[in-house]
């Protein structure tokens, strides 16, 4: 089979892999429907993380089961399945608790970027729909299986409800899909901070009420103006830089939350300003598994279209031009089809 492989800080080449085999009773195979990349495949691709030696890319997917192993009963060859970045059981206490995300036999997915792909412990990471559903539906499936849940987490973390005020920092998918989720949510005043019209159109027609263009702390001050000169009750960080983190605990009103799920690169929290500030603070990698049946059903019943932030399209093997556009900020974010 082919994928993508990254060699260096953006050299990402398109090759001819392996294919993946069943190694475990609980893997399962699946032959990629569609996949993309995200915003995080450009830290490695910038060469603010380092990559060591050429590895394959990639952690969304949504497909056809090809194969089961011999433990795994619900999936069968022939189903359109969705899973998590982050494999899960689904049976340890941590993914009891709900946060499969933290599942003591936890893998992360990093190979998705290819036309097949080996899941490990299919039994619970995996979520079957009924019938292959239309081809209309996958983008938005596929960012279920990760920006949309990180976006529901970020708004589940920060404690959005109905009638909340909701701000949200970052204006990549999974920001645009934290709007998608706070509307979704019940709130009733949801802030977009961004500066790309394209983006701020998308925020505006995914559910925001206002847009504020100011960065740092003069964001905060427009923030802070917007909502009684208080801050608001929820705040999604969805970033993952110190002035976006900066940013979400000052535009956060005491009492308030904020969700973090930006991956943080040299953030740091001071202790006696969250002390004082009486914000609430919680973050990390999303618990999707947690979240798919329902998101799932949510696209497919036409109530929400993230699928709208894939806004390029790449045969998969242009997926060097997806991390490119993406780089060069010309793509909010860039679907592959095998
Ligand atoms: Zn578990």
């Amino acid at each position: 089979m082919r994928g993508a492989v990254i060699h260096a800080p953006g050299d990402v080449r398109f090759e001819t892999l392996d294919d993946p085999k069943i190694l475990h009773p609980t893997d399962a195979i699946i032959r990629t429907a569609v996949t993309c990349v995200c915003g995080s495949d450009l830290w490695p691709y910038r060469g603010a993380e380092p990559i060591g030696d050429p590895h394959p890319m990639g952690h969304e997917y949504v497909g056809f089961v090809e194969e089961v192993g011999s433990e795994v009963t619900s999936v069968r060859p022939g189903q359109f399945v969705v899973g998590s970045f982050a494999t899960s059981d689904n049976t340890c206490a941590n993914c009891r608790n709900g946060f499969p995300s933290n599942c003591l036999h936890r893998e992360f997915m990093s190979t998705c970027q290819a036309e097949y792909v080996r899941i490990p412990h299919a039994q619970g990471t995996l979520v079957a729909t009924d019938g292959v559903p239309d081809e209309k539906f996958w983008p938005g499936l596929l960012a279920v299986s990760d920006v949309l849940g990180t976006g529901w987490w970020a708004a589940d973390a920060a404690e959005v409800g109905p009638g909340s005020t909701a701000v949200v920092v970052g204006d990549g998918a999974v920001g645009l899909c934290g709007v998608i989720a706070a509307k979704e949510r019940g709130a009733e005043r949801i802030i977009a901070m961004s500066r790309h019209e394209s983006r701020q159109n998308l925020a505006l027609a995914f559910g925001a009420t206002d847009v504020v263009t100011e960065r740092g702390e003069e964001g905060v001050a427009r923030i802070k103006e917007l909502t009684g000169g208080i801050g608001a009750d929820s705040v999604l960080e969805c970033v993952g830089t110190a002035e976006a983190m900066r940013q979400a605990l000052h535009a956060a009103r005491p009492g308030g939350s904020v969700g973090f799920v930006g991956v943080p690169h040299d953030v740091a929290v001071d202790g006696q300003e969250l002390f004082f500030s009486h914000v609430g603070l919680r973050g990390g990698p999303a618990p999707v598994r947690r979240y798919l049946p329902d998101l799932i059903d949510r696209v497919l019943a036409g109530r929400i279209d993230p699928g709208k932030v894939f806004d390029l399209t790449l045969p998969l093997e242009r997926v060097a031009e997806g991390y490119r556009a993406m780089d060069e900020r010309r793509a909010i974010k860039a679907l592959l089809t095998p």
